[in-house]
């Protein structure tokens, strides 16, 4: 993990003193603040400090893909049509977190669940239950992957539960909103977003000895790719 800095200056410093205001987290033992008040650029940095991940067992690239979250509230001081845009970069870090410890058991799964399905329909074609599931296109999506904690991995069910979706406020739910609907038309930032996006990544990860190394087709996945080069 890259140590997340903060820096202030990137704003320009004519605009560092004026009244801000976020929604705070109405989560589970959580102040219930339901607006969070800042009058300078430095209490909002100390603020967004606090969301950082703590624990060393994210893995790096995807600590740091959550940081540029973080990196994009701070410039969000200046324009704030760069929260809903570091909503989804949160969101997306913690998708592909989640991808990297729950691939191999969902897949499994997925493939027993088919299996079961063609003996059944005798390979119908039609049910597409019956369908060969393929490794490399396989992606099961942030809501199967919290679906999966809740029932297999001890997710606190505050966090991920029937409910939520219903009220179209599960994580799984929103990342789907902000991915396919218009991202620059605003609206209010989620208050708690960024802590539940914390510690759903911090538990995915908690029984980590070391970052993990990924299989190539995790990898693949994951979208990390070498840097590409000029030749
Ligand atoms: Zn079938």
């Amino acid at each position: 993990m890259t140590p997340l800095v903060l820096d202030i200056n990137l704003v320009n410093p004519a605009f560092h003193k004026k009244h801000f205001t976020y929604t705070g987290d109405f989560g589970p033992g959580s102040p219930n603040t339901p607006v969070l008040e800042f009058h300078h650029i430095s209490e909002w940095r100390e603020y967004l400090l606090t969301l950082q991940i703590r624990s060393a067992k994210v893995p790096g690239i995807h600590a740091d893909a959550y940081h540029v979250a973080l990196h994009m509230l701070l410039l969000a001081w200046a324009d704030a049509s760069l929260i809903k845009p570091a909503e989804l970069q949160g969101l997306r870090s913690s998708e592909a977190a989640l991808t990297g410890v729950y691939f191999q058991p969902i897949f499994e799964r997925e493939k027993g669940r088919r299996e079961k399905a063609r003996k059944t329909c005798g390979g119908c074609k039609k049910c597409l239950l019956c369908s060969k599931l393929d490794r490399e296109t396989f992606r099961p999506g942030l809501d199967k992957l919290l679906n999966y904690m809740v029932a297999h991995d001890c997710l606190d069910r505050t966090l991920h539960n029937e409910n939520k979706k219903a009220s179209g406020n599960a994580l799984s739910v929103i990342r789907n909103v902000l991915a396919h609907g218009d991202i620059s038309s605003g609206g209010l930032p989620w208050g708690g977003l960024f802590e539940a996006i914390r510690e759903v990544m911090e538990h995915a990860c908690r029984s980590f000895p070391e970052p993990p190394e990924y299989p190539p087709e995790v990898l693949a996945v994951l979208g990390v790719q070498r840097s590409p080069t000029l030749q």
